[in-house]
């Protein structure tokens, strides 16, 4: 029998290499030595490591390490090439973005194979996913450049740009970050990850020959040290990181108080939810790609399956069946699906976490099949026999290791769902559309997929929940990552407040007892934990009253009763605007009372205040309805609705100025997108919240929405940062206390916003729009195919 024939008999597969030999030409033209890219040219190489194959070991080059120095120069570099670049018309900056999509398309092939080889990542992966992605990143963000005065009017760049990215989607990864930042008129300082530098200096290479202007784009290699510097650099304006969800706390922690703008990308654990009447064969094809794309070493993974009990016997042993067909081998093979992992360390990591989740109880099912002796093999494993405390369910793998576990009913998926610390991605499988679009709204993730899974585009903003991290990547959100209000630049710093008196000078001769407000929490009035009272005092340092001392036990009532109210975020925004239309028109009727007790307590007339108060409550009840999502066009058949939903809890620390406007001014969209509250008003001028209360009980607001914690809103906001059921954090304060509250609120990752000592003027009408509520919300985005 000849060959051919022998073939149609075992139907085998072949060997089909991609050749490596321009990838190599091009290290060679190199001399397989590399310094960094900066101000356009390349330094000479310093103390350098080397960068192997993980396939087979064999080393490809020298990189060097980026030191102090280095960065130093690259910062100078990015902030000379700045003012040119950021003054370029949209339209100039928006053709080299142009020229360089153009540019990796025409060197598509050579870019698929260094990644590959660099990587360890099938070649079908790098070639039909990876590149194109990239390429689509630059031409949608060349789009953007020309687009921005329109879309974006009063915003300007940053300016100079640090980011740092990680080794599983090298290039792609890259492209993320530069495209939307040379779009917006930032220039950038990026550091790929030690393992896989490779593709960035080839990208160096592609803007030097596009013509970029210098010192626009710079590669600095190094390790984490190198990352280290580029944070803690005072010349570096806004920081994008992606990577582990340890190293962005630390990131979180280095930039706090600074004032730079800040992105985290970081890991998931994400749920893989099969209904039972989802399409098994298409599931079983999506858990492939959701697990075991790229050795599952992508930070939105399908890692965790939950499949419903009644057809899970059926699902796991066609898994099994297909498990045993994927291949695992040299990843320039086209004919391949299991890659090498990035690097030995890598293996080991997942082994040993592997052996910590046998040894509390899983089992673990590996197929039949040849796996390469040499180099970074992991074959593809299925894990059972699992409660949700298994290590192999609640930590980040990031390998070819899927865990299973099995679910009731519908909201039983959504629980384990949202069992994590996690919330990148999602993926749902149903034929049911109800079902699908009814859950995807409830589980706590950036991104959703229906019957589909790892579906990016430029176009769709992709990014996390809780501690996934915060900020997005592509679409709208993503470019407005890279901008900032024209206007901030112009704050001057907030006048020192007159300092508020811990507690009366003598207990005892405060106000008359009627004279002393509870607190507000879950509804009802409170007295404080602390039993203690502080006193109010008017210009003339006269007691006019008093509040309660609020504690850490008033702030858990407080958070324990805005969780419980969650609901709120389900009410129809025709709803929540009609509360907040009612809440303004009660406050209307007694203006003139409200406008007293500013004049009480701060001496000055308090009509106007009152009256910007009621306008600011009907200003966020209109945009209740109006400030909501799109549906993007990705060219593939589906379209992905762009959801705008709320953070959750929210802790909002008002300035000690304006004592009903300031607390109005923020409540007012945090409540109009569906957060509930937990509200420390003004220390020194607290009553004109306390006297809110009866306001808030006439206008139908649920019990619990809004929560009222009196107080040192220093003490106060340090425990809401620390608080893990807080979601959202906003602190008007001093420079040092908003430093705090940033660096307090690592725990969970919360998203804040501070004043940092500036003076934001809250009767300012640009704070009647989208300023907060886009600090309010997050976007989630569903994707949702089409087509019988
Ligand atoms: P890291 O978060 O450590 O690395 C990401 C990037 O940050 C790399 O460029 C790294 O440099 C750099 N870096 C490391 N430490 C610091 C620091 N202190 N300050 C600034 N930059 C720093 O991820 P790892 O590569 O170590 O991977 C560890 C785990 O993280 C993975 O196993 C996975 O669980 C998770 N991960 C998640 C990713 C995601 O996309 N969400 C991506 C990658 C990893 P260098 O590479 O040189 O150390």
């Amino acid at each position: 029998m000849n060959k051919i024939a022998q073939v149609f008999q075992s139907l085998d597969y072949g060997p089909a290499p991609e050749g490596p030999d321009q990838a190599n030409a091009w290290l060679d033209s190199h001399g397989r030595k590399f310094g960094h890219f900066i101000d356009g040219t390349w330094t000479k190489p310093g103390k350098t490591f080397a960068s192997d194959n993980p396939a087979n070991g064999e080393k490809l080059a020298d990189i060097t390490e980026g030191t102090t120095e280095d960065v130093n120069t690259a910062v100078k570099a990015a902030r000379a090439a700045f003012k040119p670049w950021s003054a370029l018309s949209g339209y100039e900056r928006g053709k080299y973005l142009y020229a360089i999509a153009r540019a990796i398309q025409k060197h598509s092939r050579l870019f698929a194979v260094l990644e590959t080889m660099d990587n360890g990542k099938p070649i079908r992966e790098s070639r039909d996913v990876d590149i194109p992605l990239v390429a689509r990143h630059f031409y949608h963000h060349a789009g953007w450049a020309q687009h921005l005065s329109r879309e974006f009017p009063d915003a300007v760049p940053y300016g100079v740009c640090g980011q740092i990215i990680p080794w599983n989607f090298p290039l792609l990864m890259l492209a993320w970050k530069i495209a939307p930042a040379l779009a917006a008129g930032n220039t950038v300082i990026l550091k790929p990850a030690e393992f896989t530098s490779l593709t960035a200096l080839l990208f160096a290479e592609i803007c030097e020959r596009a013509g970029l202007p210098k010192g626009v784009v710079n590669i600095v290699t190094g390790q984490g040290e190198t990352g280290q510097a580029i944070v803690s650099h005072d010349g570096i304006d806004k920081i994008a990181f992606t990577g582990s969800t340890e190293v962005g706390k630390a990131i979180r922690a280095a930039t706090a108080g600074t004032g730079k703008g800040l992105s985290l990308e970081l890991g998931g654990k994400s749920p893989y939810i099969v209904f039972e009447d989802a399409d098994i064969d298409s599931a079983i094809e999506g858990l492939v790609d959701a697990i075991w794309f790229n050795q599952g070493q992508v930070c939105c993974a399908g890692s965790r399956l939950l499949v419903q009990e009644s057809i899970e016997t059926r699902f796991i042993a066609k898994l099994k069946t297909r498990m045993a067909s994927l291949r695992v081998g040299d990843p320039l093979d086209k004919s391949i699906d299991i890659g090498a992992l990035v690097a030995p360390v890598q293996v080991e990591r997942i082994r040993d976490l592997m052996k910590r989740g046998v040894a509390e109880g899983a089992v673990v099912y590996e197929a039949d099949g040849p796996v390469p002796a040499k180099g970074c093999f992991l074959k593809p494993a299925l894990v059972t026999n699992v409660s949700p405390a298994n290590t192999l369910v609640a930590e980040e793998i990031f390998g070819p290791v899927l865990v299973a576990m099995s679910f009731r009913t519908p909201e039983e998926a959504v629980a384990l769902a949202n069992n994590t610390k996690y919330g990148l991605a999602a993926t749902i499988w149903s034929e049911n559309i109800n079902l699908a679009l009814d859950i995807a709204p409830k589980i706590k993730a950036g991104v959703v997929w229906i019957n589909g899974t790892n579906n990016f585009d430029a176009a769709v903003g992709f990014g996390g929940y809780k501690e996934s991290g915060f900020g997005r990547e592509g679409g709208r959100e993503g470019m407005s990552a890279y901008l900032k209000p024209a206007w901030e630049k112009e704050l001057k710093a907030a006048p020192a407040a007159k300092p508020a008196p811990a507690k009366a000078e003598n207990p005892l001769d405060s106000g008359h007892l009627d004279q002393t407000a509870k607190m507000y929490i879950g509804g009802k009035q409170s007295r404080p934990d602390s039993a203690y009272n502080r006193a109010v005092l008017d210009p003339k340092g006269q007691t006019i009253g008093e509040v309660g001392e609020g504690n850490r036990k008033d702030i858990r009532n407080a958070v324990e009763a805005a969780r419980a109210a969650l609901s709120w975020s389900t009410t129809a925004a025709h709803t929540r605007a009609q509360i907040l239309y009612f809440l303004a028109e009660n406050l209307d009727y007694r203006r003139d009372e409200f406008a007293a007790r500013i004049k009480g307590q701060t001496g000055e007339d308090g009509t106007n205040e009152v009256a910007l108060s009621v306008e600011r409550l009907f200003a966020f009840a209109g945009w209740a309805d109006k400030y909501d999502g799109a549906v993007h066009n990705p060219p593939l058949r589906a379209v992905a609705a762009a959801m705008v939903e709320p953070l959750g809890v929210m802790g909002i620390v008002a300035p000690p100025s304006r004592p009903l406007l300031g607390s109005i001014a923020l409540i007012a969209p945090a409540l109009a997108m569906g957060n509930t509250v937990v509200l420390v008003p003004s220390a020194q001028s607290p009553l004109s919240i306390t006297d809110l209360y009866q306001v808030i009980e006439t206008s139908d607001v649920p019990n619990g929405v809004i929560n009222i914690v009196t107080g040192d809103s220093v003490t106060l906001a340090k425990t809401l940062a620390e608080h893990d059921g807080v979601d959202g954090l906003w602190f008007a304060g001093s420079a040092e206390a908003s430093a705090m509250v940033e660096k307090a609120s690592i725990t969970n990752l919360k998203q804040t916003w501070t004043s940092r000592g500036l003076y934001y003027d809250l009767a300012d009408r640009r704070f009647e729009g989208d300023y907060f509520l886009s600090k309010a919300t997050q976007v989630k985005n569903v994707w949702i195919p089409y087509g019988a």
